[in-house]
């Protein structure tokens, strides 16, 4: 049986646990882990016996091509309502539906077009199974991954003083795509000189100079799937305190990703890190969680943060890493992409790591 013949049949079996006797689907990268579409519009209802694609004109002949196990229907405008319809005409009693991926608007329009169907809150059901990725799913990461790595060879050639964080981060996008990706799997970043202590920096037209931190946060997407990796470089002279700070993110990122297997809990995994960077009295400077699950979003289950009590599985496809991050002066930040085994995990991220600061 295909991938998605397995999801659909695994999420049936789910239906009677979760206490509804359909799903509404909603969210895009739901609806196409689900069923391959792709569209920009629509929505699925899965029932014991039906898989429905909902979607307008415009998708009329991608939704067949795409997703050849449901049944394709054309809805001319209020597609939740239609959504509703169908519900009752499956003689569905108890529709599930995630509250985070349907406005309060479409929800009562499913309730309009539903009447008498009961509408039942169903948080994370497909986000859970998405968690959990088969062996072709960790292939696409660790080829989206791939096409980073590439990428991010021919930018650290740009890293000369003079050189703008945006003409850096163009290299990089064009590359990916040139190389095969369909997108970057988000707006890469080239944060450098104070602007590296910003963790979610945007690009801009800043000239590099000498002496400064530059973090380049970058992924792919292919055949729907993304990729995350971090490197952090300085251009020459570089101060001993960058030297420290990047040696203190290594070690911290090393250990982690040394901890990442099934079973770990996550929060435990972050701890690793988060010891490290305490006890070399940085502890403040890192405050944002280790990683995050990686797949058809690029931030998906599992959260890899404090406290965080779910323990990885096998099929997890998770990224690990920390930073530091000091006002006024620059930060650094290194992360890989891991694919979580019974024991152990493979790296997926292909560019190495130095364990000194790289000097450029
Ligand atoms: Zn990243
Ligand atoms: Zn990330």
């Amino acid at each position: 049986m295909s991938d998605r013949g397995q999801r659909l049949g695994q999420l049936r079996e789910a239906l009677p646990g979760a206490e509804i006797d359909g799903l509404v689907v909603s969210a895009p990268s739901n609806i196409f882990y689900l069923s391959g579409f792709r569209g920009s519009s629509g929505a699925l209802l899965v029932t014991k016996d039906r898989c429905m694609l909902f979607s307008d004109f415009r998708y009329r002949l991608q939704a067949k091509e795409q997703a050849p196990d449901f049944d394709f229907v054309e809805v001319p405008r209020r597609l939740l309502a239609a959504v509703g319809e169908a519900a009752v005409a499956a003689g569905v009693g108890r529709l599930g539906y995630d509250p985070s991926h349907l406005s309060c608007e479409l929800r009562d329009q499913l309730g309009e077009g539903g009447g008498g169907v009961a509408l039942s809150p169903t948080p994370g059901l497909v986000e859970e199974m998405r968690a959990r990725k088969s062996e072709e799913e960790i292939e696409l990461i660790r080829a989206a991954a791939a096409l980073a790595d590439q990428a991010l060879a021919h930018m650290a050639k740009l890293l000369r003083p003079g050189t703008t964080e945006r003409e850096i981060a163009l290299e990089g996008e064009f590359q990916m795509r040139r190389e095969g990706a369909e997108a970057a799997s988000f707006d890469v970043i080239v944060a450098s000189g104070p602007r590296s202590a910003l963790p979610h920096a945007e690009t801009t037209d800043r000239a590099l100079e000498p002496g400064d931190a530059v973090v380049i946060d970058i992924g792919a997407r292919f055949s729907g799937y993304c990729s995350d990796m971090t490197r952090t470089f300085v251009l020459e002279p570089a101060s001993e305190e960058m030297r420290g700070v990047y040696e203190v993110v290594y070690q911290a990122q090393r250990a982690a990703a040394a901890g990442v297997q099934a079973g770990a809990l996550c929060g435990d995994v972050d701890g690793i890190a988060r010891g490290i960077i305490e006890d070399a009295g940085h502890g403040d400077d890192f405050g944002h969680g280790l990683g995050h699950g990686v797949g058809i979003d690029v931030h998906e289950a599992p959260r890899l943060g404090k406290g965080e009590e779910t323990p990885l599985a096998a099929g997890n496809v998770v990224t690990v890493e920390p930073g530091i991050y000091i006002e006024g002066k620059g930060g650094a930040r290194l992360e890989d992409l891991l694919a979580v085994f019974q024991h152990g995990s493979d790296v997926l991220t292909g560019t190495p790591m130095p364990s000194e600061l790289p000097v450029v």
